[in-house]
């Protein structure tokens, strides 16, 4: 018979079908053996589809795919007025969609509905946006040399066939952040989406091909790391490897690139980050962005303002403003828009988080408001505060991914500044006060590759994002992504 690379779900909106096959060259086709793994809906606890799960021969056929498709429609054989012209077309659609990617987000992920189609796809649809704009802008410099006779230029030219490997805390917006520098540049790509959640990356594939890119161009080889994501970090023909995930991954794709062929590689890893909060800040407002630092996502977030530091003499003030905040927090059904948490991901990052609850309290840490799972089915988790942490707890030193805080007081600047970086990580830091110079000061000395003032956790598809320190390597957004895809060739001309 035929096989199946399809499947029946049960949405909110109705019923609908959607792709579970591998996608090479434009067309769904099962993992070559006929491999699948089944996700399931964090909410219910229930399976919701098997998906193909590529192998190492399954990656091979869609490097090839991506090779040929560089070699002959794309790169260097496709404007980038043409290839921002698709970008634009792919972004409309992806717009037309919102709904049903939503909740389709909300089935595979667990996050609100609300929130994937009013934030992930809506910043989704306009980086791609952003990037499509980028497109024909791509150039080099053109340099006199101390020989009239000469001069030399400079192209950036695409780097070639790029493996990009997303976790499943963003499915649709990681997917957007990698493969819209990537086109715009004119490399080709094999994603490999988290085999967590690996259903809207395949309804994206689906939106590639009424776009109208020529087949290879973006190919998705949905599996476990440990096998398709392996194949392709190991593979001699891909020329650069994107990677979203944990630090302990990421090492594992550096060491990869270097035992196989010397790929490019970015990385944009894990973080501990820290919220400072001084005495002469708006602590309501404080509040609100401390609260959204480490609930957003349900704390599943690389920037996760997972330490609070309070100055001593608003502690107090303060941590009853967040108590009352987290306890408003709505946590339940995704598909319910006034919900803001829906559950973990999960059974594996439930217990996870769970764990870290359970050794935070055994540390002596105290639990001011949550502490534990809400409900009995799903993977929900209440919004938890620990105070009195300190600085050698597992729970203040390692990423917990959850909606769990620690919260503990400074006394100086100088004091706050080193709670701050007293960590492997550099991705996110906040501040803060309603004093210029301190802003200034403070977010001078923070290391961090994105430091809020007043705010937190809010990006731009124009501004840069990484980490400093074990946080990562290369920037996404921005024109700075631009470099991870693009390789500066220098012509010498003598005339
Ligand atoms: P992970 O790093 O294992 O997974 C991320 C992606 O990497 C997935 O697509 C996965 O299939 C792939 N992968 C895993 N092993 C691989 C390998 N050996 N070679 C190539 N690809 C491989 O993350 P996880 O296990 O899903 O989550 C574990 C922890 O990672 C979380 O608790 C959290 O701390 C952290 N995390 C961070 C981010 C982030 O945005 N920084 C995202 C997800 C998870």
């Amino acid at each position: 018979g035929t096989p199946d690379v399809s499947a029946a779900v049960a949405l909110p909106s109705g019923k609908a079908t959607l792709p579970t096959g591998l996608f090479i060259n434009n067309k769904f086709v099962p993992a070559v053996g006929g491999e699948t793994f089944q996700t399931v809906n964090p909410s219910t606890e229930e399976v919701i589809c098997a998906v193909s799960s590529a192998q190492a021969a399954d990656v091979d056929l869609a490097v090839a795919a991506a090779r040929q498709a560089f070699k002959t429609t794309w790169g260097k054989h496709c404007p980038g007025t043409e290839r921002g012209k698709l970008m634009f077309k792919l972004a409309d659609l992806m717009e037309e969609q919102a709904q049903v990617l939503a909740e389709v987000e909300a089935l595979d992920n667990g996050k609100p509905v609300k929130i994937a189609r009013d934030f992930d796809i809506g910043d989704s649809v306009a980086c791609l946006r952003y990037y499509a704009g980028w497109a024909d802008k791509i150039h080099g410099q053109t340099i006199e040399t101390n020989d009239l006779q000469k001069l030399a230029y400079t192209k950036h030219e695409p780097i070639g066939v790029c493996g990009q490997i997303i976790p499943w805390n963003y499915p649709i917006q990681m997917w957007a952040w990698k493969v819209a520098p990537a086109l715009a540049c004119g490399c080709t790509i094999v994603m490999k989406p988290s085999e967590l959640t690996p259903l809207t990356a395949l309804m994206l594939c689906e939106l590639i091909v009424q776009a109208g890119f020529p087949p290879g161009v973006i190919n998705c080889v949905p599996g476990i790391g440990s096998v398709a994501g392996h194949a392709l970090t190991y593979h001699l023909d891909v020329d650069k490897v994107a990677f979203t995930g944990s630090t302990l991954t990421g090492r594992k794709i550096m060491e990869a690139a270097a035992k196989s062929n010397l790929k490019k590689v970015t990385l944009e890893l894990g973080g501990k980050s820290p919220n400072l909060v001084f005495e002469s800040a708006d602590l309501d407002q404080a509040a609100n962005w401390c609260l959204l630092g480490i609930t957003y996502n349900m704390g599943q977030d690389c920037t996760a303002g997972s330490r609070v530091y309070v100055q001593d003499t608003i502690y107090d003030t303060f941590l009853q403003l967040l108590i009352k905040k987290f306890e408003q927090v709505k946590v339940g059904d995704p598909y319910d828009e006034k919900t803001f948490n829906g559950p973990l991901v999960s059974k594996g990052q439930f217990e996870k988080v769970l764990g870290f609850i359970d050794e935070g309290k055994k540390a002596g840490a105290k639990v001011i408001t949550g502490g534990g799972r809400q409900g009995t089915k799903g993977y929900f988790v209440k919004p938890t505060i620990f105070a009195n942490v300190t600085p050698n707890m597992r729970i203040v030193k390692e990423e917990i991914f959850g909606p769990v805080l620690s919260l503990a007081s400074f006394k100086t600047e100088e004091e706050a500044i080193s709670l701050a970086n007293a960590t492997t990580y550099g991705l996110g830091a906040g501040l803060h006060s309603n004093d210029a110079k301190q802003c200034m000061r403070v977010s001078g000395a923070l290391e961090a590759g994105t430091v809020w003032v007043n705010q937190y956790n809010l990006l731009n598809n124009n501004v840069p994002f990484g980490g400093f320190k074990q946080s990562g390597i290369g920037r996404e957004l921005g024109q700075y992504a631009l470099d991870n895809y693009t390789a500066v060739k220098a012509v010498h001309f003598n005339y």
